[in-house]
């Protein structure tokens, strides 16, 4: 969300005349967009400062702005005292007012002072108060091509914004505040005009995609969403557009011979309470849908998920799961996973590894519980020590790198279409990756989001490739295309 947040504000500055700067040097602008949920996440931009406070002394023309989740109005007056080389604070959903409140809008000529701009995609997005403001100021953006999108590849796509979910640990509601839909038309026309684009994958993104349309207007043509049919049966979507709606329109789009536009379509994040099964439908019909689930599960212990605030059971978790599994073969499926939360015992633990173990996840995001000011969870004892903590994320990252392993190694001697989207850089510390002395190297993903590293240089970048797995890591496959150059066209 941050990375999509940053494309939108260096889109902006560069359709008022900016240009990118190569070096915090030569920036006369820097747009700090910081992550804050967790504690490590904000400590990194507080060691940026120090950089940016030198900068500042040496160019005092440079105009430093922070925006991002660390940007909460509660804090506002601390962090002016704690960076006073910061120019500018804009909470995520100021975010669309940057060009404005920098003085920039509608003065091309004013912009001698700030020529060059750095923007550090750290992590922060584009809300505004009211949905329809936001949209107005989205489709602007994107009506004038002002979102400055890192590939020319892969597309973010953002549907809803902010988070009406109260899971315990978490920052996001506070930093993004209540959930926004788009409106579904603005939507499906980005996807048609990234497809025109030539964009092989698009991401729909939000905090929560699975409660897309709660909040917009009932319409005739999406009388048919059946509230009655919602999974999680908490969100009334009657006759408003859901994911399973927004995922056909978009699959709809279709070339001259009839093949999805988008030949790719991903969506993240998805809270279990909310998968409905109207969507697992959708995902089971849709070919542009890869095959692959990002569905968190935090815990796997009852009790610990009901002190995170999170809604489901286990038990439930892995009836969706089962479910998505029957209905969409070979799907493969990641989770993030909090370990050490208040209260966590050894015994509650060991049962989210035995949910690795049975659940057998293509990959995990896991991280050590870290207290965030203001959230409900500070009202609980942070009670599981450093050590502790340090020595469960050791313990389930090992059991995940097994797991991970004898998943990828099923894939050795099989071949993968794999969208290259990059050329592999010229040194590498990964283990997955490739012996550099074989020649050029290119890196991409399966629809199951597996990294691929194989050979073949930049021709490659942009186009599907058969490829046939000779290696696997647990972090990542390698291969050899399989047929000769030219690749799949485009
Ligand atoms: N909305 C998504 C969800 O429900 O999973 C993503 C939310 S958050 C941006 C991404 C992940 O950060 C969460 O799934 C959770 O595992 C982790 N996280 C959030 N707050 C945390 C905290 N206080 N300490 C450690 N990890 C945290
Ligand atoms: Fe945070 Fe929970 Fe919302 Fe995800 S669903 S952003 S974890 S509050």
């Amino acid at each position: 969300m941050n990375r999509s947040d940053s494309e939108e504000m260096a889109g902006r500055l560069l359709a008022v005349g900016c240009e990118e700067a190569s070096t915090f040097e030569s920036a006369d602008l820097v747009v700090i967009n910081t992550c804050a949920i967790r504690e490590g996440a904000e400590q990194k931009v507080i060691g940026r400062q120090g950089h940016l406070a030198r900068l500042k002394v040496a160019n005092p023309g440079m105009r430093i702005v922070m925006t991002g989740c660390a940007v909460r109005e509660a804090e506002r007056d601390g962090l002016r005292r704690r960076f006073p080389a910061v120019d500018l604070f804009l909470r995520p959903d100021e975010e669309p007012e940057l060009v404005d409140r920098l003085g920039l809008a509608s003065a091309q000529g004013a912009i001698g002072s700030l020529g060059a701009i750095g923007t550090t995609t750290t992590v922060g997005r584009t809300l505004v108060g009211a949905a329809d403001n936001l949209s107005g100021t989205r489709a602007r953006a994107i009506g004038e091509g002002t979102v400055a999108r890192g590939s020319a590849i892969s597309a973010w796509l953002p549907i809803i914004y902010g988070c009406d979910k109260t899971c315990t640990y978490c920052i996001v509601p506070f930093s993004r505040g209540p959930e926004r839909s788009r409106p579904f038309d603005d939507i499906v026309e980005e996807a048609r005009t990234l497809a025109l684009a030539g964009y092989r994958e698009v991401t729909l993104l939000g905090q929560n995609v699975n409660s897309y349309g709660h909040d917009l207007a009932p319409e005739p043509r999406f009388a048919h969403v059946d509230a009655e049919r919602w999974a999680g049966r908490r969100l009334d979507l009657q006759g408003r557009p859901d994911l399973a709606e927004l995922i056909r329109a978009i699959d709809a789009l279709r070339t001259a011979d009839g093949r999805p536009a988008i030949p790719r379509l991903r969506f993240v994040t998805s809270h279990p309470w909310d998968l409905s099964d109207r969507l697992i439908a959708a995902l089971a019909d849709c070919p542009s849908v890869c095959e692959h689930l990002h569905l968190p599960v935090q815990s796997g212990d009852d009790a610990v998920l009901r002190r995170m605030g999170r809604q489901y059971t286990i038990e439930h978790y892995r009836e969706r799961l089962d479910r998505i599994r029957a209905a969409v073969p070979g799907i493969t499926v990641s989770t993030d996973v909090i370990v050490g939360f208040c209260g966590e015992t050894e015994a509650q633990f060991e049962r989210t590894l035995q949910l690795l173990e049975d659940v057998r996840y293509d990959q995990v995001f896991a991280a050590a519980y870290s207290p965030r000011p203001g959230t409900p969870a500070t009202k609980l004892v942070d009670d599981v020590p450093p050590h502790v903590k340090r020595r469960r994320l050791n313990q389930l990252l090992a059991v995940q790198e097994r797991i991970g392993l004898e998943r990828n190694e099923a894939w050795i001697g099989r071949e993968i279409d794999v969208l290259v989207d990059a050329v592999a850089p010229p040194r590498t510390h990964d283990h997955d990756a490739p012996d550099r002395a074989d020649g050029p190297r290119v890196t991409g993903r399966t629809r199951g989001n597996k990294l691929v590293h194989l050979a073949g240089d930049r021709r490659l970048v942009g186009h599907e490739v058969r490829v046939r797995i000779d290696h696997a890591g647990p972090y990542a496959l390698r291969g050899s295309p399989v047929t000769e150059q030219p690749p799949i066209p485009r």
